[in-house]
């Protein structure tokens, strides 16, 4: 008998210890221990431990429920208490654009003119091979009126054309050499929705551009090669990764971007989730832009990471540049209100064709008026075509009418804010204030009415314009005011939105804007691992010290894409 026993035992044993190493099919691929895992989802419940097999996640709950899944080729961390959550989406953003950037001249970190003239000129001499000086990111409160002068980047970049797109991208300061290759002359008419700032005195182009003059310039800068784009690509992507996002919507994914992502994904090299929006022209034909973003979407159909079934249109421009569209003239100017880049009858036409072939729409719309029209449309389009389920979304939002509130939940609009913008900086005292006058400067950015008139929210940051960190972002969304500001009143306080809703505008909510639901935003079983490991809890730190967090580690698809120095195992 006790042979009998040690014989079956010596039988056994061997047995499961080659079941837990080899592949017993439960064991997990990588096992996260003694952490505080926000699972994010619908009722916000935290857990211990998760466990992920094949990218996907099919155990949430305590440690030692987690253990079990231990196999031997399983990694497993044990996290000490640290704050798992669902990595970020960033539902607006321009991510390969703002990589190119950081390869020019970028003069984001900027403070005024003369560091910006300064910057200029030290690249302009370290770069004596480029035909152009191409740049971004100058501010426009750092020059008086928004507006500076060819005269002044002349001074810095010599004989050579330059082009320097502002930080909002509404703006382009080109030098004297860049107006007469492109025959600006003071003769020249300010094309439709576009402004050619002009000296007083003598009338002749001063040297900036508004919104479509811009294009009268671009036009003649020469072609980037898909090269740029896949180097802008990788160096967006490692930052996208590094600040913890694990999807996008690119906000303006131009045929020459959608082919960058895609070459990515086909070479194994894209580590984000992307929905492109193919941006609308209000000067073209709006069936034949319909039929070639139909062929773009096909074209790209198969692939799994990226998705172009959405479409961009720019409703409005920005108030700083008198270009967003408001219900009531600007404060400033009589009878001035701004227009609408598509009038309100072929946006509704517009917008009607596109949700019927099942596209998503993403709306700029800054100004009051320009919100509105997108509803409107959006209202109209049900009432065509009935619910598509197109999940439609409108950005920015900087003014909207009181009455339109209500309206988000009700025609299923998503509202994808840019939390980074609630503060009181320069833009909104210099430039937006004195344009709107003091009521409607009570009423900018009001995120926390949007909640409490139900709107689903998404949130973006809308980089290279602002922060890619969706941690600075949501620190301003909770306190209204600059990140790690500890002085000062916040901003439009009632306008605060409390720390889980900005959570989960920056995971499930863009996850659903991206039509990626049922796939990720939250942690739970049979979704993908798309998670972060944060070095400290967003719940337990003060609002001021959420900015000062590090992602330590993101995983997409139980994948790790980022993992910070600081980090062992
Ligand atoms: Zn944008």
């Amino acid at each position: 008998m006790l042979f009998f026993i040690l014989l079956l035992a010596s039988v056994l044993i061997p047995l499961q210890a080659a079941a837990a190493e080899t592949g017993n099919e439960n064991a997990a691929d990588l096992i996260l221990l003694n952490a505080r895992v926000y699972t994010g989802n619908a009722a916000r419940t935290w857990e211990e431990a998760l466990a992920v097999r094949d990218g996907k996640i099919f155990f949430v709950g305590t440690s030692s429920g987690a253990a079990k899944f231990k196999g031997e080729k399983s990694k497993v961390l044990d996290l000490a208490g640290k704050m798992v959550m669902p990595s970020f989406c960033d539902s607006h953003t321009h991510l390969i654009d703002g990589g190119i950037d950081l390869t020019e001249c970028s003069l984001l970190e900027c403070k005024n003119s003369k560091q910006i003239l300064e910057t200029i000129t030290k690249y302009a001499r370290e770069h004596p091979q480029l035909p152009w000086i191409r740049g971004s990111g100058w501010s426009l409160p750092c020059f008086p009126g928004g507006n500076p002068t060819a005269s002044a980047l002349d001074v810095a970049t010599g004989d050579r054309p330059a082009y320097f797109d502002s930080q909002d991208y509404h703006s382009a300061w080109v030098n004297n050499r860049a107006l007469q290759i492109s025959s600006i002359t003071k003769d020249t008419d300010d094309p439709k929705g576009g402004h050619i700032e002009r000296d007083r005195k003598s009338g002749k182009p001063s040297g900036t551009l508004r919104e479509s003059a811009m294009e009268l310039v671009a036009r003649h800068l020469p072609a980037r090669s898909a090269q740029v784009y896949a180097d802008g690509l990788e160096k967006g992507q490692a930052l996208a990764n590094q600040f913890g996002i694990t999807s996008i919507q690119d906000a303006m994914a131009t045929p020459e971007i959608l082919a960058a992502y895609a070459a990515a994904e086909k070479a194994g090299k894209l580590k984000l989730k992307v929905r492109g929006a193919q941006k609308s022209e209000p000067d073209q034909d709006d069936e034949k832009q319909i039929a070639e973003m139909l062929e773009l979407r096909r074209s790209y159909s198969q692939l799994k990471r990226l998705n172009a079934g959405t479409v961009k249109i720019f409703a409005d421009g920005v108030i700083e540049a008198h270009t967003a569209a408001l219900l009531e003239p600007y404060s400033d100017r009589k009878g001035e209100s701004g227009e609408l880049n598509f009038e309100s009858a072929r946006l509704e036409k517009l917008v009607s064709r596109l949700d019927k072939e099942g596209f998503q729409i993403h709306v700029h719309a800054i100004g009051d008026k320009a919100v509105r029209t997108a509803l409107d449309a959006f209202e109209k389009a049900r009432l065509a075509n009935g619910a598509t389920g197109g999940r439609h979304h409108i950005a920015h939002l900087e003014l909207i009418d009181p009455a339109d509130l209500k309206r988000f939940r009700t025609l299923g609009v998503t509202a994808t804010i840019q939390p980074f913008w609630a503060q009181k900086d320069d833009y909104i005292s210099q430039l937006t204030e004195p344009l709107i006058g003091p009521v409607r400067s009570e009423r900018v950015y009001t995120f926390g009415s949007l909640c409490n008139n139900a709107a689903v929210l998404a949130a973006g940051s809308d980089w290279p314009v602002s922060s890619l960190n969706p941690l600075d972002a949501i620190e301003v969304a909770v306190t209204r005011k600059a990140p790690g500001a500890t002085d000062g009143k916040p901003w439009l306080p009632e306008e605060r939105i409390d720390l889980a809703s900005c959570l989960s505008a920056y995971t499930i909510g863009g996850a659903y804007v991206n039509h990626r639901d049922g796939e990720t935003g939250s942690l739970e079983v049979g979704k993908a691992a798309d998670f972060i490991v944060l070095d400290q809890n967003l719940f337990d730190v003060s609002p001021d010290k959420i900015h000062a967090t590090n992602v330590l580690l993101t995983f997409l698809d139980g994948e790790e894409v980022f993992r910070h120095p600081g980090f062992k195992d």
